[in-house]
């Protein structure tokens, strides 16, 4: 996340969207995100666009970690331990060697530099607005109500 000016209730959204993706699509993590005000929009490599019934089982499977009041926490590791265990190919050179990672209790885990909240129940109520598909990029369009 190098943008600024998001909403860190819209980013955390995005971390639980994140582990979602890679649960029941079996996508890697988004490689772009572009969050405004309270739309946003992730891209995902994959084959198609989502069904009806996919869509449904995305917002609902967010929402069921945002209403539990799931935790939101960091920790720092080295970039050692980091490259190891993580994804680091999202986050600057200049991170340097303290390596911050955010969980969301015990669904998500990824290493950022962003803004979060603390608690999953500040975020409010996830809907996923739509998506679409062109050329092995899956773009999915969520807001925050
Ligand atoms: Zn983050």
């Amino acid at each position: 996340m190098s943008d600024k000016k998001y909403d860190p209730r819209m980013h955390t959204a995005e971390h639980i969207l994140n582990r979602t993706m890679t649960e029941i699509m079996g996508t890697a993590r988004s490689f772009t995100s572009h969050l405004d005000g309270k739309k946003g929009k992730c891209d995902y490599k994959f084959s198609r666009n989502l069904t009806a019934e996919e869509t449904a089982l995305l917002e609902r499977q967010v929402n069921g970690v945002i209403v539990r009041k799931t935790p939101v926490t960091e920790e720092f590791v080295t970039r050692a331990y980091a490259d190891e265990h993580f994804n680091v190919s999202k986050l600057p050179e200049k991170a340097g060697d303290a390596i911050r990672i955010i969980r969301v209790g015990g669904y998500d885990v990824c290493p950022c530099i962003g803004a979060h909240v603390g608690n999953t129940s500040e975020i409010g109520s996830f809907r996923l607005v739509s998506s679409d598909y062109a050329e092995g990029v899956l773009r999915v369009r969520f807001r925050l109500e």
